[in-house]
């Protein structure tokens, strides 16, 4: 196998180890035609497939220790999964345990148990919104044509562009505006029940903190950035009856979505370490507070894997 070769002489393990971290975050059970390019079923059975055969896929914590001991196998991965979805215990835990491969669950708390985060408000709003134009001007938000579904695709991300980096409270009110204005019910079982968090730990996985709200730390001032973090960490220990490690900034992007006092709070808050969004793979110099991630995004399996070869290659940003 060409690509496994390349990858070994990328990741030899040991001291010059280095280790993969891929970010999930839906696992849908069919392809959504809103958002062709997001994961489902299949293609996540595919990766798994290509992952197991070319990597050692070992738990994020076992990882985070070997690295710290300069102890990695070589072509290390783990898998890790965002926000705390439904499918994740539905359709993703099944199929991790089909191939015998283990994750971690970064679960924002404030969701789970019929919550739903303003992004997939947003989304299902304008999924089920009727007719042909979305006319939000009388709350300042424009005028959305929605006839076709590349339409509505393109209505979706510009509402999210205006709303993302908005304060918390203000970021809700104008997504309740929405939901006012918009004659259409979204789903209230998109996020996991503490059940199924029981359900994933049970099952082996772990269970990481991704604060309660999921708020962009950056623009969070810090006493209740502190209180983000640790009341979510509190909220998920008390589910699964142990300790949670290990956590993902919201967001991720160092410097956008996080600043140089949220590794630290992190670690005073009792986690052992952490991961971003920044691109590029883990080795002996890497910040344990600041782990970096990838998504894979690609098809087919050479591409798959050329992409995370080329990760491998990527200077990690921190703040
Ligand atoms: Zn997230």
């Amino acid at each position: 196998m060409l690509t496994r070769a390349l990858l070994h002489l990328l990741s030899r393990g040991g001291p010059q180890g280095r280790l993969s971290i891929l970010i999930y975050h839906r696992v849908a059970v069919q392809p959504d035609p809103l958002f062709p390019d997001e994961c489902d079923a299949q293609r996540f059975d595919a990766q798994l497939r290509q992952l197991a055969a070319c990597f050692n896929v070992i738990p994020l914590s076992d990882a985070v220790r070997a690295l710290e001991r300069g102890k990695l196998p070589p072509r290390a991965a783990s898998i890790t999964f965002d926000d705390g979805y439904a499918d994740n215990a539905e359709v993703a835990l099944p199929i991790l345990q089909r191939h015998g491969l283990s994750a971690t669950f970064f679960v924002a708390a404030g969701f789970l148990d019929g919550g739903r985060m303003w992004n997939d408000t947003v989304i299902e709003l304008v999924r089920l919104a009727p007719g042909e134009l979305l006319n939000l001007s009388e709350i300042g938000m424009g005028r959305f044509e929605i006839g076709t579904i590349p339409q509505r695709r393109q209505a979706i991300i510009s509402l999210i562009d205006q709303l993302k980096y908005l304060p918390m409270e203000s970021r809700q009110a104008k997504v309740d505006e929405m939901c006012a204005l918009i004659p259409a019910i979204p789903p209230d079982d998109l996020m996991m029940t503490s059940d199924q968090i029981r359900t994933l730990h049970a099952a082996g996985m772990e269970i990481g903190g991704h604060t309660v709200n999921h708020p962009i730390l950056a623009r969070t001032d810090d006493s209740l950035a502190r209180a983000e973090i640790a009341n979510g960490k509190e909220m998920l220990e008390g589910i699964i009856r142990g300790p949670v490690r290990l956590f993902a900034y919201p967001n991720g992007k160092p410097q956008r979505d996080y600043l140089p006092q949220h590794p630290e709070m992190v670690k005073r808050l009792g986690f052992d370490a952490a991961v971003s969004t920044a691109h590029g793979a883990a080795g002996a110099g890497s910040d344990g507070y600041q782990l970096p991630r990838f998504t894979p995004w690609d098809r087919g399996e050479l591409r798959f894997s050329l992409r995370l070869a080329q990760n491998m290659l990527t200077a990690v940003e921190t703040v």
